[in-house]
């Protein structure tokens, strides 16, 4: 478990070191770091905010729901911020959207879902006026068991969000990717496609990319998007080794 917080400095300092590297049209942020718990203990979680860490990704509703909900969490982690980076199905809404401390859903395809979430955000927003954090999840790599909307129509989808779901915050895209791509070839095509959707969304609906953020980078490849503009890295096993295979929990 000591090793944890280790770590979790170690992925700071590159963060901070690939920040750096950016071009200087992106160094108006910095990155945030999602540390991503899926399928690790909730001593793990306790350990990693101990450490200073608030931002957490989850990939599973019901152990999303299970983590938040447990006693130790909500007594010692008040202001940890949970993001939901898995598929969501809409028959699942209700259940996330009691999650207490839910920061946002990274992971919104299609406009069915977003139209679920937003008629019922309302029956579990503690403020009147809150709106949930959304992003819309692009497949840029076009594979057919990635979630994920199409490319071309990422900008329906995200205009319709923003002018019918008043209930939604549009955050920006968010990608997983092709596993595996080695950037000794180049920028990852992945993150080019994401880069490249959100200049179209920018000039098709008038908002200024410093306003879209991007999602995209995970533990082997989190400095590579960082340098290439990402704003949200998604870090599991850099920060907590190696994940138990699901069928055992
Ligand atoms: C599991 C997962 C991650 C983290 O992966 P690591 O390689 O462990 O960093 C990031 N994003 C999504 C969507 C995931 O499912």
């Amino acid at each position: 478990m000591a090793e944890i917080a280790v770590h979790l400095r170690s992925v700071r300092d590159k963060i901070l070191y690939a920040a750096t590297k950016r071009e200087l049209k992106h160094r108006y942020y910095e990155p945030r770091l999602v540390a991503v718990s899926k399928l690790q203990s909730v001593e793990s979680i306790l350990f990693a905010y101990e450490a200073g860490q608030r931002h957490f990704g989850e990939n599973y509703v019901n152990e999303l729901v299970e983590k938040s909900l447990n006693p130790q969490i909500l007594e010692q982690c008040k202001e940890i911020q949970w993001h939901f980076i898995g598929n969501l199905q809409r028959n699942k809404v209700n259940k996330i959207l009691n999650v207490p401390n839910l920061y946002m859903i990274e992971t919104v395809s299609n406009d069915k879902l977003a139209d679920m979430l937003n008629n019922s955000w309302p029956k579990f927003r503690k403020s009147d006026d809150s709106k949930l954090n959304v992003m819309v999840q692009v497949n840029t790599s076009r594979e057919k068991e990635k979630n994920g909307c199409d490319i071309v129509q990422v900008s329906t989808l995200v205009k319709h969000v923003i002018n019918n779901c008043h209930n939604l915050k549009f955050i920006g895209l968010m990608t997983i990717g092709m596993f595996g791509y080695n950037i000794a070839n180049g920028p990852n095509p992945d993150f080019i496609c994401l880069i490249k959707c959100r200049e179209k969304i920018s000039d098709e609906l008038g908002i200024d990319t410093k306003n879209i953020e991007l999602s995209m980078g995970m533990s082997n490849d989190y400095e590579h998007a960082i340098e290439l503009g990402s704003t949200n890295v998604r870090v599991g096993t850099a920060i907590f080794g190696n994940r138990p295979q699901k069928n055992t929990l």
